[in-house]
């Protein structure tokens, strides 16, 4: 499980996360690989929705228009698999960015904490800390093998390249 920067306490109150504007948006999570399948095997996921790569999506309600993740739990906020949540869910609101052929880490500044904080020496420490990890053989591994997980994101804070080519 990846170090958060993020208190959970404050996610709680903020109603950013986990809420999409479109079913097809790329800020959508995407499962590596094996997470898809676990998921199935606790029967968390039907046959279906296991195929794909996509965390599941269902339209929110009358008041949320978004497209909410299905393991959303939109009364109390709380994510019902936080434990075992996706990689890509863990490590939001810091992403893997592609831009050109270049694997950028990047953050996400729609994020209030990230938005509050981004000047401090605990965001800097933060981010040489992820940076650090993704480089390290293991995490290097697991991002060629899941190059679905590695998007273009537009509008984001650029941190650091990690030294993979995809
Ligand atoms: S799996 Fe959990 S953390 Fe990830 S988008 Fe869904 S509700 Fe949010």
């Amino acid at each position: 499980m990846i170090k958060q920067f993020i208190a959970q306490d404050f996610c709680l109150k903020c109603l950013g996360c986990c809420r999409f504007r479109e079913p097809d948006s790329c800020w959508s999570p995407r499962f590596l690989k094996e997470e898809a399948g676990e998921l199935a095997s606790r029967n968390l996921l039907n046959k279906e929705q296991a195929s794909s790569d996509k965390v599941p999506l269902r339209l929110g309600s009358e008041v949320d228009k978004n497209f909410l993740c299905l393991f959303l739990n939109p009364s109390s906020n709380r994510c019902q698999i936080y434990s075992s949540r996706p990689f890509e869910c863990q490590l939001y609101p810091f992403l893997i960015n592609r831009k050109g052929e270049k694997i950028i880490l990047s953050v996400d500044l729609n994020c209030p904490f990230v938005k509050e904080r981004r000047s401090t020496l605990e965001f800097r420490e933060y981010a040489a800390y992820l940076s650090e990890l993704l480089n390290s053989p293991h995490y290097q591994k697991l991002l060629l093998d899941n190059p679905q997980i590695v998007q273009k994101y537009d509008g984001v804070l650029e941190l650091s390249q990690l030294g993979i080519i995809l």
